[in-house]
């Protein structure tokens, strides 16, 4: 019973590590089967003893707790601070006290609860006094931690932000206009409206702490409040202590580094707050603003006046969308040239012509963005074909908000299948660096790339491409040796890259294995299926020989041969290894192998299979404790299955 018992905490205690790793978006540190091969022995043996820890990961599953996205009352209600354009006036409001200076991200303000050491509560933060419950998200944003070592009451506001590279990325792959974002902070807040924990996750929402509004104990300084958050695991905006005599050049500093380009968390300005937290504390309350909580900066937007040169039309996923291109002009320190008009109704409501004169700001200071036009004459031409595949276009008005936007209407478009790209060239397919989606979708725009073998063929642009806003000489010398290197690829990383449907890495690693790759374009050539191949089957099968009597897909292949070198690899005769024919399970920890995968290895190149499960298909359940009570034990003890350890496994079929 006792050995139990500490078995029960040592479980409960690596799988809650393993979680929280998991949820905070750090590196996995257990494969998922083996999370759940610990679970359930947990389960067991809890259910044996009738032992059961209060952390114990069977009593909560993951994201289902709490949370309801009920509106509920701030504990601290959450006010604004006053704005200004005006450095002096920071100035003066700071008067002789020590001052820290911040960002003012551009995202969703969130308040989190933590008590006894856990994150029990986060609210948005809504009309400041009334927010929406979403503890239930807790796992899907990263930046803080779910437990902290303070035991006490613990209250935090941050701003929860989308990166301008996540942004991008993400709103290229919605698909329908209609729920695209306008900026990186409107995406923040539709993200956490959503109610699929897993979706939320997958677009990198990150906290960042900026204020610690509760905490049991005495700490004035809000600078020491602020390392004692980072000291407890949260990520904590970047700050600066100054004072009013310094703050023209602070404010000077921080604003380059923004017009740089260099941040890619989303900021609208800056704050200022005292050191002081009780002096700020002792403030009064005017219309929404706490006279002494901080202050905020605003940029003053710089508009400048330029001539349209012409509208450039580009096909993305879903959309052909309208970017302005004029004279180059400078603002706040860098040169633009091209912005954004994002849809139809957007020219239609500037009332751009077709010359006309722009007035051009940097919003945020980094996004160019016309406001406002002058002088038009005529109206813009509206393309009738698709920059890419040519094929005629269409005007879509939206139900829901009467937008327009302009569609292209071949499914087939190379542009559409963009993500059949990005699978290409992932680490698990062709492994090529530097062609992320934006760069492909502006290279099928161009015209360079329309099947997968062009993207060996783009030495012929690279001198356009050089000329191209945000490429140079050095990124395309990056790109092509990123390129030259992977024509010389493994046949189970092509197989994957083709995205033929059904066929994934561990489809095409088996058939390598029986077959080579000789064996799997000799096969594709006679129209030969692939059924006999252990583990493939008669749908995987068939999805390969469909996918390769497309006359576009089977084209595409033979033009991808010619500019590749794929490696020889030898087939493995597994029908005489030590294991063949034979069904594994192994449970438990492992001592000669590394870990199971090392094991289960061993096994497969000796003709062998490794399943999780005990069946009556099985040979021998492995488990170096012979005698454990543990649900495979049993159901192996009940099915007369011979129950071995990793020596005897060792002794009978070698390895290791
Ligand atoms: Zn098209």
């Amino acid at each position: 019973m006792e050995t139990e018992k500490q078995r029960i905490e040592e479980l409960v205690k690596q799988l809650n590590a393993a979680s929280a790793a998991y949820y905070n978006g750090q590196d996995e540190i257990m494969p998922n089967y083996e999370w759940d091969a610990l679970f359930d022995e947990l389960t067991t043996l809890e259910e044996k003893t009738g032992y059961i820890i209060k952390d114990s990961p069977t009593q909560n599953a993951g994201y289902e707790e709490s949370g309801s996205g009920q509106k509920e009352p701030h504990e601290y209600p959450a006010l604004s601070l006053a704005k200004t354009k005006q450095v002096e006036e920071l100035q003066q409001w700071a008067g002789a006290y020590p001052i820290w200076l911040s960002w003012k991200l551009d995202g969703l303000t969130l308040v989190l609860t933590y008590d006894n050491g856990n994150l029990v509560k986060i609210l948005t933060r809504g009309n400041g006094n009334l927010g929406t419950n979403i503890t239930f998200l807790k796992g899907a944003i990263g930046g803080f931690p779910q437990k902290i070592s303070y035991q006490g009451h613990l209250v935090v506001r941050g701003e929860a932000a989308i990166s301008y590279t996540d942004f991008a990325q993400i709103n290229d792959m919605i698909e329908d206009d209609d729920e695209k974002y306008a900026n990186p902070r409107n995406l923040a807040s539709g993200t956490l409206n959503l109610e699929d924990p897993a979706e939320v996750k997958a677009r990198h929402v990150r906290f960042h702490a900026f204020t610690l509004v509760h905490l049991d104990e005495p700490m004035v300084s809000w600078g020491e409040r602020m390392h004692f958050l980072e000291e407890l695991g949260f990520d904590v905006v970047d700050r600066e202590a100054t004072t009013a005599q310094k703050l023209p050049e602070a404010i000077d500093r921080w604003t380059k580094l923004v017009e740089s380009g260099k941040m890619d968390i989303p900021v609208d300005g800056l704050v200022i707050c005292y050191d002081d937290t009780d002096y700020a504390a002792s403030g009064s309350v005017t219309g929404h603003h706490a006279t002494r909580a901080g202050f905020a900066f605003k940029w003053q937007d710089e508009a400048v006046d330029t001539k349209l040169k012409y509208i450039e039309w580009s096909c993305a996923v879903s959309t052909i969308s309208p970017v302005a291109v004029f004279e180059p002009v400078q603002i706040e320190g860098t040169t633009v040239s091209r912005a954004s008009l994002c849809n139809i109704s957007e020219i239609e409501r500037l009332g751009i012509g077709k010359e006309c004169t722009l007035s051009v700001i940097k919003a945020n200071k980094i996004i160019p963005k016309c406001i406002a036009v002058k002088d038009a004459v005529g109206a813009p031409e509206i393309p009738s074909q698709c920059p890419v595949c040519h094929a005629p276009t269409k005007v879509h008005v939206s139900e829901n908000s009467g937008t327009k936007t302009l569609h292209c209407t071949n499914p087939d478009c190379t542009a559409k299948n963009v993500k059949k790209f990005t699978r290409f060239v992932s680490k698990w397919g062709m492994d090529i660096d530097g062609l992320s989606i934006q760069t492909m979708l502006r290279f099928m725009n161009a015209g360079f790339i329309h099947e997968f073998a062009d993207i060996f063929r783009l030495k012929e642009h690279f001198g356009e491409i050089s000329q191209m806003e945000g490429f140079g000489e050095k990124s395309v010398a990056n790109m092509e040796q990123s390129i030259e290197k992977s024509r010389q690829v493994h046949p189970v990383n092509f197989i994957f890259a083709l995205c033929i449907p059904l066929i994934g890495v561990d489809a095409g690693k088996k058939i390598v294995a029986a077959i080579g790759f000789e064996g799997f374009l000799q096969r594709l050539h006679q129209g030969d299926g692939f059924e006999d191949i252990e583990g493939i089957g008669a749908e995987r099968s068939r999805s390969i020989v469909t996918w390769y009597q497309n006359e576009k897909n089977h084209s595409g292949f033979e033009d991808l041969l010619h500019e590749l070198s794929i490696e020889h690899v030898e087939v493995q005769d597994t029908s005489s290894g030590s294991c063949a024919g034979l069904s594994f399970v192994i449970t438990g920890d492992v001592h000669h192998y590394k870990n199971r995968d090392e094991f289960k290895a061993y096994v497969e190149s000796q003709g062998g299979k490794v399943t999780g499960s005990v069946s009556k298909k099985t040979a021998y359940l492995v488990n170096n404790d012979v005698e454990s009570a543990s649900s495979k034990n049993r159901k192996a003890k009940e099915l007369g299955i011979p129950i071995i350890s990793e020596d005897t496994f060792i002794e009978q079929f070698g390895g290791r």
